[in-house]
């Protein structure tokens, strides 16, 4: 994909408000406009009355305007909000500070007419460290935030900002087990030898700050179930879930059986019923384009999906080197029987809420003004996720022109 370009300039026409319709327009669901507080970015779900906006008892800022809006805030208008529907969003302080309202004076406006808006990406797998300029291309194409699943402990401390990246560490394997031998020699994986050993390695990874747990069940050198159970125990009781690249229908069996809470990856080998079914009430990250989107892997994540197991967009970026939402996942995605909606909320709500990014994953107020400008309506033709005309990060325009 074209490398995303920073620009300042927008295809989109702005302006000041003075080129649509003021107080008397036609948004007759035009909604009163909070009044976030500048101390604190402002939770403007109550949202105060703009009859109170000025009162010293609401304690105004000199660095805000009479509606307790600061300079940088626009109006997002007439554009067709995915979960929300055609409204527009008020942007301050990074966050979506209202919907519905009509434009006045004071901001700027963005003119997405005829435009689709979608919250920003979620890659559920992801190998920074194996690609560093990666992280800049993502949030400049619309991934916002990443989990990434193995990466040496250095990399732990690495800020990718804007782009918000949750971590496992290195994953947790048997003694020369995967990946030591090939792709990950260098800190990818740390072995353990022991039930204790592995239960020890988690309270070290957990002190380090991650926020999940990775483990490669594989052929041999593997981790013996004893060492995946120990893990398992130990990672529930910080509150963090495990993840297992298991591939296979007798791994990803026992992967349940020993209480694993996420497939990494789709299993590429056919899964039997029964394994199915031991993970219908779990989770599984698709990545199905990193694998050469096969007959077999199709099935299983359409079956799985089918039994209920809840589904998140994952491509394996770093191993994968397509920038941004991977066309080649969408139509592995398709072809598995997800639609467009479906799609979409397995990039966004759906891991939002599994991985606790409380403020990303819809646009409503209090989230993060974190979005995608789409030219098409994504339920329908999702490939156009793949070609974001604009890209939002906290706020702030971070490309045009994709
Ligand atoms: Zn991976």
């Amino acid at each position: 994909m074209q490398r995303a370009t920073l620009l300042v300039l927008l295809l989109l026409s702005c302006g000041r408000a003075r080129s649509v319709p003021q107080e008397a327009d036609t948004h007759a669901a035009a909604m009163p406009r909070p009044v976030p507080s500048p101390a604190t970015g402002g939770s403007p779900a109550t949202g105060g009355s703009p009859a109170t906006g000025g009162s010293p008892a609401t304690g105004g800022s000199p660095a805000t305007t009479d509606a307790g809006l600061s300079e940088a805030a626009f109006v997002l208008v007439g554009g067709s909000v995915f979960g929300v529907g055609k409204q527009n969003l008020l942007v301050d302080h990074g966050q979506i500070v209202a919907v519905g309202v009509s434009a006045t004076a004071s901001e700027r406006v963005v003119n997405v007419s005829g435009r689709y808006i979608v919250p920003g990406f979620i890659d559920s797998h992801v190998h920074l460290a194996y690609y560093p300029d990666g992280a800049a291309e993502l949030a400049a194409s619309g991934i916002v935030a990443v989990l990434d699943l193995a990466a040496p402990l250095s990399a732990l401390s690495v800020d990718h900002a804007p782009l918000r990246v949750q971590n496992t560490g290195p994953m947790l394997t048997a003694t020369l087990g995967y990946p030591l031998s090939s792709w990950g020699a260098a800190g990818y994986g740390l072995p353990v030898s022991s039930p204790a050993a592995a239960a020890a390695a988690v309270e070290s990874l957990f002190k380090a700050s991650v926020q999940a747990i990775k483990v490669p069940l594989t052929a041999a050198p593997t981790l013996d179930d004893a060492s995946v159970r120990a893990i398992v125990s130990a990672a529930h009781k910080h509150g963090l879930k495990v993840y297992a690249h298991a591939l296979d229908e007798k791994n990803a069996a026992r992967a349940a059986a020993d209480g694993v809470d996420v497939l990494a990856h789709t299993p590429t080998e056919a899964l039997s019923p029964e394994t199915l079914n031991a993970w219908r009430t779990r989770t599984v990250i698709s990545t199905l384009g990193a694998f050469g989107n096969s007959a077999v892997a199709l099935k299983n994540l359409r079956d799985l999906h089918e039994r209920g197991a809840r589904v998140l967009y994952g491509t394996d970026f770093g191993n994968t080197r397509e920038t941004g939402v991977q066309s080649l996942e969408i139509t592995a995605l398709l072809s598995a029987g997800f639609d467009g909606a479906s799609i979409v909320r397995a990039g966004t709500s759906v891991p939002a809420e599994f991985l606790g990014f409380t403020d990303l994953g819809s646009l409503e107020v209090g989230k993060r003004a974190s979005f995608l400008v789409l030219v098409a309506d994504p339920s329908l033709d999702p490939h156009t996720l793949s070609q974001p005309i604009a890209v939002y990060v906290d706020g702030l325009l971070v490309s045009a022109g994709l």
